[in-house]
């Protein structure tokens, strides 16, 4: 997901805002405070429902991200979007159970939030002010929903995850479970279509339009979401079946950290065509250098930066074995926030594999049919 603003770290997650969620916040406060627009006081309350309607998704997230820690799958961050929240995995589950574990744990939450504000509802006296009333209901009303909706069982949604767990344990082959949920997940979201299409054009039960064109959005964006699972599925699937020593560049041109950018691209990159290269200075390995790093120096700087102002060095890399799969070593990337790590062999460097590398190797056997 592209663009969102770093709003803080809870037990040590980060919390990330996107942009869309801005939309929902707004839609939401005003659908809130609609009947009542000249009362401030529906304003306040309006404005501090939606900030605990974002304080129910994070607590959800927060479920899933820490029972998933808690099984050994590490989590990086929570995105809030237009359609709620997502923890970023560095790593899937290995075991079911843990899957299981960690996908049920959200939506168990947000039913427990539910719970609790209905149970407010009912405690409150009945002469209550009216806007309190209305929205501790609405709060209750929400976290119910947004329990159900992500129990609907298309991957990748949570009802998804648990659908894969029980197919995983039931068959032992979690590349089948998988296929088969993220293809669940797509059909759920063609029925989200349909059913919205017939919503704006029927229009039955008093519903409008707008709830029918909604629905087509979420429909078109769990496809989409299911889909991209399903490719990722298969990478990662592509991926386990190679080791390092398969898809690392071995014959990395080895330069002087003295050298300037320019040097670099003048004398390797136009001639050579090199894309990755090991630095070391009197044979002894100071760091590396991708494309990625030469790009991020201006035309104009080329000729006065040197290689070692832009490599990442030594003590910033971690090596991989050359046995060891590339689906770890992507994971591995992932989880520390690297774009390349070099592969050491007896304490040698035999070659280096980036980011880009894994994912060029990838295409470029599909295109070869292999
Ligand atoms: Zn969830």
């Amino acid at each position: 997901m592209g663009s969102a603003l770093n709003i803080g770290k809870l037990f040590g997650i980060q919390l990330r805002l996107h942009y869309s969620w801005f939309i929902i916040f707004v839609f939401f406060t005003i659908l809130l405070v609609s009947p009542h627009w000249l009362s401030p006081s529906w304003w306040i309350i309006g404005i501090i429902t939606c900030l605990l309607f974002f304080a129910s998704v994070v607590a959800h997230e927060l479920a899933h991200s820490l029972v998933g820690r808690a099984n050994g799958i590490p989590i990086k961050s929570i995105t809030l979007f237009i359609f709620g929240g997502v923890a970023q995995m560095t790593k899937e589950a290995t075991r079911p159970g843990a899957e299981f574990k960690m996908a049920a744990a959200g939506p168990a939450c947000s039913l427990a939030i539910g719970g609790l504000f209905f149970g407010l509802f009912w405690l409150f006296p009945p002469d209550i002010a009216e806007p309190i009333a209305t929205m501790v209901y609405w709060l209750a009303y929400i976290n119910v929903a947004l329990a159900i909706f992500n129990l609907i069982p298309g991957f990748p949604l949570d009802g998804g995850r648990v659908l894969r767990s029980f197919l995983w344990q039931v068959t032992g082959d979690y590349q089948r479970s998988t296929r088969i949920a993220t293809q669940v997940g797509r059909g759920v979201g063609y029925l989200f279509i349909l059913g919205g299409i017939l919503i704006a054009f029927l229009r039955p039960f008093g519903l409008d339009w707008f709830s029918g064109l909604w629905l087509v959005f979420i429909g078109w964006f769990l496809e989409n979401a299911a889909s991209a699972s399903y490719r990722q599925a298969k990478w990662r699937e592509a991926l386990f079946k190679f080791t390092a020593s398969q898809v690392m560049t071995s014959n990395c041109p080895v330069v002087p950290s003295s050298a300037t950018v320019n040097q670099l691209v003048q004398g390797y990159i136009f001639t050579g065509g090199h894309h990755l290269f090991l630095v070391a200075d009197e044979g002894k390995l100071e760091g590396i250098l991708t494309l990625q790093n030469i790009t991020s120096v201006s035309n104009q700087n080329r000729d006065v930066t040197q290689v070692k102002e832009i490599m990442t060095p030594i003590n910033k890399l971690k090596a991989v074995r050359p046995d060891q799969d590339a689906l770890s070593i992507l994971e591995q990337m992932d989880e520390n926030d690297m774009n390349q790590m070099p592969v050491v062999s007896e304490g040698r460097v035999i070659g280096l594999i980036a980011r880009d590398n894994l994912l060029r190797f990838l295409r470029i056997r599909s295109v070869l049919g292999i």
